[in-house]
């Protein structure tokens, strides 16, 4: 079947009243963004509370439901036939055609449901509900109608054109990003995080993300790894500004100064410091983690605890609740798995001790922390000034 257009069905919920039109705009707006590398000629508009997506020619069908199923806020992704309106005649013949075509079986039940926004249309909606119906029951004997809950909800739209639809694709839901603010993400080559930033992303976030590089230990493959994944949650998030971070001669003075059981959890917090200054910088409103309480010794809420502390923005851990199995999951779906499993050194994983601390003390980690003094401020300093800005797009 040739599909001309799109309908673009978007949830109700946050957006009553007058911050539509922002969610509108946004949806728009994102839509565009994941049909800029397909193949065709599409226009994406509003029209009478709807959101179109036009296309112009020949496109490639698979590929634009493959974009629009990565746009946050689309609940459904309807194909729509287009036909110019010539007569209930013809428009009769070319409900036919496309009920013979969508459904060759010809033994399911359906409803017709019109909808008029050409209101000097000759028939209501209701005599085009009824005499499509009928038409459509002398063609296929075995058809029959059924208004409670049909298989088939055969949608005629009137308007400059009708519009033909029954399809609906289910959308991935959200919030279309750009609507709630920015984030940054801690990203590292790892399941979790990037498994996270689309959690927070799909509730309309923008994402920044920061990943701690530790050269020579970790190596440009490592390095090679974050971006891809980054390309990968850009895909649905949208544009990423990626921190590349050289965290390498922190994590040794770390190394010298401070107890080796407590390095895991001392690490983290400087990753958290430098994520929040970059955050800040960047007008985020907040970080976000892979962490899931449990998973490792750096996860429990004795040591997620400790590494809150240093934090003043909020830190959104969308994985808290989630056993990694659920994780994997997701991170299928949205196609980062095989990635993620990439096997390239993490920086958490060079220097990691035998035993970590599972309970850290806060007062012992600060104090343990106090051996820093002497060149840890100019270390986080050479770190920020020498942090390298991707752009990430798919
Ligand atoms: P992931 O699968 O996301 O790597 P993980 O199970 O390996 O997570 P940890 O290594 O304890 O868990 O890291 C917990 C979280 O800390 C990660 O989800 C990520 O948000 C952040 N993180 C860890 N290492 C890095 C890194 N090198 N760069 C940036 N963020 C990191
Ligand atoms: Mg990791």
């Amino acid at each position: 079947m040739r599909f001309h257009s799109f309908l673009i069905k978007y949830g109700e919920i946050g957006i009553k009243g007058k911050n539509r039109y922002l969610f509108e705009d946004a949806l728009v707006r994102q839509i565009r963004f994941a049909l800029k590398g397909v193949d065709g000629d599409f226009h994406v508009h509003k029209a009478q509370g709807r959101v179109y997506v036009d296309c112009e020619g020949d496109y490639d069908y698979e590929e634009t439901v493959e974009g629009l199923k990565r746009v946050f806020g689309i609940v459904g992704i309807c194909p729509v036939v287009r036909v110019e309106d010539r007569g209930f005649e013809q428009l009769s013949q070319d409900v036919l055609d496309y009920m013979k075509e969508m459904y060759p079986e010809g033994n399911q039940t359906f409803k017709v449901e019109a909808r008029r926004s050409r209101k000097q249309y000759p028939k209501t909606s209701m005599e085009i509900n009824c005499d499509l119906g009928g038409v459509i029951l002398d063609a296929f004997p075995e058809m029959k109608v059924d208004v409670h809950n049909p298989q088939i909800r055969l949608n005629v739209e009137v308007r400059e054109e009708i519009y033909l639809y029954s399809e609906i694709i289910p959308g991935p839901g959200g919030m279309p990003v750009g609507t709630n603010g920015n984030a940054m993400l801690l990203l590292s080559g790892g399941i979790d995080s990037p498994v996270a930033g689309y959690m927070i992303s799909k509730r309309g976030v923008g994402l920044q993300a920061t990943y701690f590089h530790a050269p020579p230990y970790t190596s440009e493959r490592a390095k090679e790894k974050v971006v891809d994944l980054a390309k990968l949650v850009s895909r649905y998030a949208g544009p990423i500004q990626l921190h590349v971070v050289n965290f390498t001669d922190i994590q040794l003075y770390i190394y010298e100064k401070c107890p080796h059981e407590e390095l895991t959890i001392i690490m983290r917090r400087y990753m958290m410091k430098i994520a929040e200054h970059f955050a800040k910088e960047n007008g985020c409103l907040g970080l976000i983690t892979g962490e899931s309480i449990g998973q490792v010794a750096s996860q429990t809420m004795q040591s997620l605890a400790a590494t809150n502390a240093v934090c003043t923005l909020p830190v959104y851990r969308p994985l808290i609740g989630f056993d990694k199995r659920e994780i994997v999951e997701i991170a299928e779906k949205i196609d980062t798995f095989e990635t993620s499993i990439q096997p390239f050194e993490d920086c958490c994983t060079i220097f990691v001790a035998k035993h970590p601390v599972t309970k850290p003390n806060l007062e012992r980690i600060e104090k343990s922390e106090r051996n820093l003094e002497e060149k840890i401020d100019e270390l986080m300093k050479t770190a920020i000034e020498t942090t390298e800005v991707i752009t990430v797009k798919p």
